[in-house]
């Protein structure tokens, strides 16, 4: 036997120490972290699932020699504090799913959500799903409206009747995407219908604990049938505003970013100040009331997290 060389592959899952190592002939094989990367990823980020990383076999097993730089990185806010968690890798693109209605679409979280992928530098997609229920179709037409305008995909799908799967199968079919969204959205639905061997629980149960949703699981990342592959990161619906600061979070809402320009201060916040586009735009209903009032609620969320964080 020649001696192995080493290998590209990429975290699928990771989690007590342990990450699971796609290589590139298709095959999955455990590897542990060499002790200078752990040494390292002490005090900074984790390998999670997307990172692409160099194995070598060692003994029974492999060991992670090397983590390549990050395309991206999905980011949520600790659990109680201000320490930032890199929730998945090299994540292209984020469906915010949402359900037509059981529970009702707060407006609020999308944006919040979308502000969160918009800093990350991700594509977004709105994903309405239950469209099966009564009522769903005026709730698809207000959302399509409101964020097809400001430039978001809006697929209207039913994770149970299968309508619009194709469409969402088809928005999935390239690189690596996550869902985020409230809980009872429909996500594990979802995923079940695209890969049905999956069999996630749904309604509230999470895989593995059994216990609480929010009970923190580690990030997976799950080849799909239809092409493409899935970060289920479990918990991230529930998402702060890591790192973003109060000037750059209009910078996160596509619609107020070419206003900018025309507003008479450099600097505008679009609070308060005089001959401001922004304010403009929304009493002529150029932009939408509810997504202004998103910006300066997380316009305040971040001052007020910069000034905890004492800068
Ligand atoms: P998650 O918390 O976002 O993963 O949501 P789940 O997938 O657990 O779904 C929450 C609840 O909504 C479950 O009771 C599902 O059976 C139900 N559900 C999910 N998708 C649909 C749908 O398209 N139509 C209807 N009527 N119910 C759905
Ligand atoms: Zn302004």
């Amino acid at each position: 036997m020649t001696a192995p060389a080493r290998q590209e592959g990429t975290v699928f899952e990771a989690g007590g120490g342990v990450y699971l190592v796609r290589l590139g002939s298709g095959a999955l094989v455990e590897a542990a972290l060499r002790g200078r990367l752990k040494q390292e990823r002490r005090t900074g980020d984790r390998v999670v699932a997307g990172d692409g990383v160099t194995v070598s076999p060692q003994g029974e097993g492999w060991v992670v020699e090397a983590v390549a730089p990050r395309d991206s990185e999905l980011v949520r806010r600790g659990l109680g504090g201000r320490k930032a968690k890199v929730v998945a890798a090299n994540v292209e693109r984020v469906l915010v799913v949402v359900a037509a209605r059981d529970p009702d679409v707060s407006f609020q979280l999308v944006d919040r959500l979308l502000v969160v992928v918009e800093s990350s530098h991700l594509h977004a997609v709105l994903v309405v799903n239950k469209v099966d229920l009564p009522g769903a179709g005026a709730v698809v037409a207000e959302l399509s409206s409101l964020y097809g305008a400001v430039g978001y995909p809006v697929l209207a799908v039913s994770a149970v009747t299968g309508e619009g799967m194709d469409d969402l199968a088809a928005a999935l079919r390239h690189g690596t995407s996550a869902l985020v969204g409230p809980s009872g959205a429909g996500k594990s639905s979802i995923l079940n219908a695209l890969h049905p061997e999956l069999d996630l629980r749904t309604g509230g149960l999470s895989r593995k604990t059994g216990r609480g949703r929010h009970t923190t699981v580690s990030s997976r990342l799950i080849p799909l049938e239809c092409g493409g592959t899935v970060a289920d990161t479990p918990g991230f619906g529930d998402v702060g505003l890591w790192g973003v600061e109060a000037a750059e979070v209009s910078r996160c809402f596509p619609e107020i970013v070419p206003l900018e320009d025309e507003c008479r201060f450099r600097g505008c916040a679009h609070v308060k100040e005089p001959d401001c586009a922004v304010r403009e735009a929304v009493a002529t209903g150029a932009v939408a009331e509810s997504r202004y009032r998103s910006y300066l609620a997380l316009r305040e969320e971040a001052l007020q997290a910069s000034e905890a964080a004492g800068y």
